[in-house]
């Protein structure tokens, strides 16, 4: 077992460091506030070469793996990116390029990854249904094939990032679920050009992350070439587990790299805060909830690379899922401890916006943990 960073790893974290400086949480408050897309921060992490870290060389990409590309997220978001370190990323480059580098067709590689690894185009997944939200064997959203093309109709919701995607990775059923042998049978995953005039998308009004709109989409008569689908038919929830397993690894590095920020905060700040003789941080009241969820953040660190190695090493879907499931768990847990113990270690000021407790590093938490808590169930459902 080797626990030392490669050269590669420690350029890529020094690299995101470096980013992180120049879009400190001021940059990221005022996104939220006026609900823009970070567009000057994609630009960065683009020309930084970001989004081709798990792209394949011959396609334009740098050719590393996912835990290159975790260490690049948990130091954007350690750094003060929050989960605007996470979310582009994870939308454009697991969502899209991953499952399109390990699935797609030579065509579909030749097509998107190369743009993908420029971040000159962005992507989508459309997954969730109004009515089948943790229960994704119930979507609803369906193709049938005609001649040379699937048509595809149905409703999703809470689609991130497709108001501005130009491809979109839709699931649908292509054997309806009361007609298939078992369960898990009849899903298929399109690569979709977008925008199209058979897709509407109206924003949702959100709590957070209003860098990226998050909509309700309804889909008419969609009809996109047989080529758009990701082989083979059918047979697209394990693709699917293969793409929500990184996503889910993704958003605990997310989760790992805000928390030690909110606990680096109240660390520094309890060192010099006087209410008593003593700073605050000398009491243990303070000192053991935060070393707790430190020591928590730790052990969830080195789960979730455990997760990445095995699906860097194309382990079974089953064993990264579960590893990737501990460590989720964990990273939550932690990370709602850190973050409750960062507010009270800075007292009335961790309500004030200034100091960033509450702001954009911090409070993602709560949507850090809607996310986390449906990703996990989708493998119980096996
Ligand atoms: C900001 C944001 C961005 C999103 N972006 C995307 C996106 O880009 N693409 C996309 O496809 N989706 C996206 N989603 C949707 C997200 O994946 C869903 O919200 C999630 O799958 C949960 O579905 P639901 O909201 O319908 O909750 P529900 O399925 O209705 O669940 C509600 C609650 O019940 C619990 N629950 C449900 N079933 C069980 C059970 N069997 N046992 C115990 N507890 C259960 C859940 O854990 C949850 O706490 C996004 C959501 C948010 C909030």
């Amino acid at each position: 077992m080797d626990f030392e960073l490669t050269e590669e790893q420690k350029a890529i974290a020094e690299s995101a460091r470096e980013i992180a400086r120049d879009f400190p949480p001021e940059y990221w408050r005022e996104k939220e506030e006026k609900e823009e897309f970070a567009e000057e921060f994609f630009k960065a992490i683009s020309e930084a070469g970001f989004f081709g870290i798990v792209i394949p060389e011959e396609y334009g990409g740098s050719g590393y793996g996912l835990t290159e590309l975790l260490i690049a997220i948990e130091e954007l978001s350690a750094n003060g990116c929050g989960m605007g370190g996470a979310w582009y990323l994870i939308l454009t480059e697991v969502l899209g390029g991953l499952t399109i580098a390990r699935h797609g067709t030579k065509e579909q590689k030749e097509k998107y990854l190369p743009k993908i690894a420029k971040g000159q185009i962005e992507f989508c997944m459309a997954l969730t249904e109004p009515d089948a939200g943790t229960n994704t064997l119930a979507i609803k959203t369906f193709a049938r094939r005609e001649g040379d093309e699937w048509i595809i109709n149905g409703n999703k919701i809470f689609i991130s990032g497709i108001d501005r995607a130009r491809g979109m990775l839709l699931i649908a059923r292509t054997t309806p679920l009361e007609k298939a042998p078992k369960k898990t049978f009849g899903l298929s995953l399109f690569l979709v050009d977008l925008p199209n005039e058979s897709v509407k998308a109206s924003p949702i009004p959100k709590h957070g992350i209003n860098y990226s709109k998050s909509c309700e989409v309804s889909i008419s008569e969609l009809r996109v070439p047989s080529d758009s689908l990701i082989p083979p038919v059918d047979e697209g929830w394990y693709i699917l587990l293969d793409t929500l397993n990184p996503e889910r690894m993704s958003f605990t590095s997310a989760a790992i790299g805000i928390s030690k920020l909110a606990i680096k905060k109240a660390v520094e700040y309890s060192k010099h805060r006087r209410v008593f003789a003593d700073p605050i941080g000398s009491y243990q009241g303070l000192q053991f909830p935060l070393a707790e969820a430190y020591a928590m953040l730790e052990c969830a660190r080195l789960m979730n690379f455990k997760a990445a190695w095995l699906f860097d090493h194309k382990a079974d879907y089953r064993s990264v899922g579960e590893t990737a499931n501990i460590a989720k768990t964990v990273a939550v847990e932690a990370g709602i401890k850190a973050v409750y113990w960062a507010m009270q270690t800075f007292g009335g000021y961790g309500y004030a916006k200034e100091y960033d407790v509450e702001g954009c590093d911090c409070s993602c938490q709560v949507e850090l943990l809607l996310l986390m808590l449906h990703k996990l169930s989708t493998v119980h459902l096996i």
